[in-house]
């Protein structure tokens, strides 16, 4: 498999891990826009949201639910952070394995450029 964060998933490469359970990984991003710069997985690969279907619906809710509870764990959560998914050229994807960014600890700029 060659998508990069199956590879995290699977420890053929490193990453910096925050959390993960049976069906959720989260690990810091390596080029983080804000102290707090965390990326929320699914374990299965599904490239983009265009992908998801039905069936995904339980693990969406798992990763935005994740977010939620990192941000707490981290008391970023009365402040405020932003959560992120990016789709495709347009949006700035590049790792097509689709993640949750969630960014927080400063004050964020909307709308986004
Ligand atoms: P996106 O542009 O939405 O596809 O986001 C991809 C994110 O993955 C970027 O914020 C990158 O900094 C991050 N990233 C790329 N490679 C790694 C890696 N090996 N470990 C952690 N984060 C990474
Ligand atoms: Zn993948």
């Amino acid at each position: 498999m060659s998508c990069l964060f199956c590879k995290i998933i699977n420890r053929e490469i490193p990453a910096s891990i925050v959390y993960e359970d049976e069906r959720v990984l989260a690990f810091n991003d390596i080029n983080p826009q804000a102290s707090t710069h965390v990326l929320v997985i699914p374990k299965q690969h599904v490239a983009t949201l265009n992908d998801l279907e039905a069936g995904h619906d339980a693990i969406v809710g798992e990763l935005v639910r994740r977010a939620a509870a990192i941000a707490k764990e981290r008391g970023i959560d009365g402040a405020g952070y932003r959560t992120v998914f990016n789709t495709n050229h347009d949006a700035g994807q590049t790792v097509f394995h689709m993640h949750l960014h969630l960014i927080g600890g400063r004050s964020l700029a909307w709308p986004p450029g």
